[in-house]
C-alpha cells in the first residue's frame, strides 16, 4: 500500500538502521561503563549522536537530553518545570490543540493544584498573540505551545511566542515533534527554552527522543521525573539506549542535509494532491494553508462519512482520520472541532502526510483513487439523490 501517514510515524532510513546495528552486537557496551573500551565506545557513540542532534536544531550538545520519546520529553518539561519553579508560581499557559501528551500532563498537574490556561485557536488553527500576552500572570512560569500541529500541520508563530515569553520572564516550551527535521527549527532564533522531539517522526527508531533544555540566558532548570543513576546530567536516569540514540543522531544528520530540498519536493507533491482533490468541489483545507508544514494536508470532504471514504481505499492507501493516538475512539477530532468544524465535517476529514519515500506516481494514484471513491460515495449520499 501507499503510505501517506508519515505524521503517525516514519520508516527507519536504511542508513539509520546500519548505524544502529553494531551497538546491538559487537559494540554493546553500557555508555556509563567508564572502565573499559566497550563502555568508551558506547559513550563515544552517544556523544557523537548528541552533536548530530544539536546541530539539527542549532543547540549546543550539552543542551540535549535523551529520553524514550516525545511523550516522556513533554512530561519531563511540564512536570519538571512546575516542580522546579514552584517557588515562583503555579500557572501554565497552553493551547487546546496540543498533543495529548501535553494536555493530559496538564490535567495531571491541575489535580495537584496547578492552574492551567488553555488558549483557544481561530478557524485557521492559530493562537492569538494578544490573548497569549493577556493570559500571562505574575504566577505564570511556563508557556507550552506546540511548534506544528500533528493533525493539520499548522505552524504556530513560535518566534513571536518566544519573544513574548522572554519579555515577561516566563519559560517557553514547545513540542516540536512534527516540525524538527521537516522545517528549519532553530532554538536560538526561535527563542525556545525547552523543546521536545522524537526519533520515529524523522526516520529514526521508535522509543527514543530528546529534550532540548537551554543552558544560557536564561539557564533553564528542571526537576528530574525519573530518578536513579544520574544519567543525562541527572535529568533522566536509566541506562542509555545506545543503538536508538545512535540512530536518532544519524536520522538528525540526514534530515539536516536534506531538509531544504526535501521540503520543496514534498510541498510540490502535497500541493498537487491538494489541488486535485479541491477540484472535486465540496472539499476544503482544514487549518492555515500558509503557516503549515510542507508535507501535510488535512481535507474535509462534505457529504461523505470519513470512515466510508477511508474504507473505499485504505487497502491501497494509508491515511488517517484524526491522529493515531485518538483514532481508536469514534469521537471526531478535538483538534478539528477546536477550529470550529461541526462534528460531521470533522468526521469526514482526512489527513494526508507525505514523506521521504513518497513518489509522484504514488500521488497520482492517490488522486485517482480518492477522487473515484468520493464520486461514488456522493452518488449514494441522501443529499445528492
Ligand atoms: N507530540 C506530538 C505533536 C506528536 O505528534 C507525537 C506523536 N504522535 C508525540 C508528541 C508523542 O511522541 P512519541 O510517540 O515519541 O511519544
Amino acid at each position: 500500500p501507499i503510505y501517506l501517514d508519515y505524521n503517525a510515524t516514519t520508516p527507519c532510513d536504511p542508513q539509520v538502521v546500519e548505524t544502529m546495528l553494531p551497538y546491538f552486537t559487537t559494540q554493546f557496551g553500557n555508555a556509563a561503563s567508564r572502565q573499559h573500551a566497550l563502555g568508551w565506545q558506547a559513550e563515544e557513540a552517544v556523544d557523537y549522536a548528541r552533536q548530530q542532534v544539536a546541530a539539527l536544531v542549532g543547540a549546543d550538545a550539552t543542551e540535549i537530553i535523551f529520553t524514550s520519546g516525545a511523550t516522556e520529553s513533554n512530561n519531563l518539561a511540564l512536570k519538571g518545570a512546575v516542580e522546579m519553579y514552584a517557588g515562583k508560581g503555579n500557572h501554565i499557559i497552553t493551547c487546546v490543540t496540543e498533543h495529548k501528551a501535553v494536555l493530559d500532563a496538564c490535567k495531571h498537574l491541575e489535580k495537584q493544584g496547578v492552574a492551567v490556561t488553555y488558549l483557544p485557536v481561530d478557524e485557521k488553527g492559530l493562537i492569538d498573540l494578544g490573548q497569549l500576552e493577556a493570559a500571562i500572570l505574575p504566577a505564570t512560569i511556563l508557556i507550552a505551545i506546540m511548534y506544528a500541529n500533528n493533525e493539520t500541520g499548522v505552524i504556530q508563530p513560535v518566534q513571536a511566542i518566544g519573544r513574548i515569553a522572554k519579555q515577561h520572564n516566563v519559560l517557553f516550551f514547545t513540542d516540536a515533534t512534527q516540525a524538527v527535521g521537516k522545517i528549519p527549527v532553530q532554538v536560538m532564533t526561535d527563542e525556545i527554552d525547552i523543546m521536545s522531539f522524537s526519533a520515529h517522526k524523522l526516520y529514526g527508531p521508535k522509543g527514543v527522543g530528546a529534550l532540548y533544555v537551554r543552558r544560557k540566558n536564561p539557564r533553564v532548570r528542571l526537576t528530574a521525573q525519573i530518578d536513579g543513576g544520574g544519567h543525562e546530567r541527572g535529568l533522566r536516569s536509566g541506562t542509555l539506549n545506545v543503538p536508538g540514540i545512535a540512530g536518532l543522531g544519524k536520522a538528525a544528520e540526514l534530515c539536516r542535509l536534506q531538509l531544504a530540498a526535501e521540503g520543496q519536493r514534498l510541498s510540490q507533491l502535497r500541493d498537487k494532491l491538494e489541488g486535485a482533490l479541491l477540484e472535486l468541489g465540496g472539499v476544503s483545507v482544514n487549518g492555515d494553508r500558509e503557516h503549515r508544514l510542507p508535507h501535510v494536508t488535512n481535507l474535509a470532504f462534505q457529504y461523505i462519512e470519513g470512515n466510508a471514504l477511508m474504507l473505499g481505499f485504505n487497502k491501497h492507501i494509508a491515511v488517517a482520520t484524526g491522529s493515531a493516538c485518538t483514532s481508536a475512539s469514534m469521537e471526531p477530532s478535538f483538534v478539528l472541532k477546536a477550529l470550529g468544524l461541526a462534528d460531521e465535517l470533522a468526521r469526514s476529514s482526512l489527513r494526508f502526510s507525505l514523506g521521504r519515500f513518497t513518489t509522484e506516481e504514488e500521488i497520482d494514484y492517490t488522486i485517482q483513487k480518492v477522487s473515484e471513491t468520493v464520486q461514488t460515495l456522493r452518488k449514494l449520499h441522501p443529499l445528492n439523490s
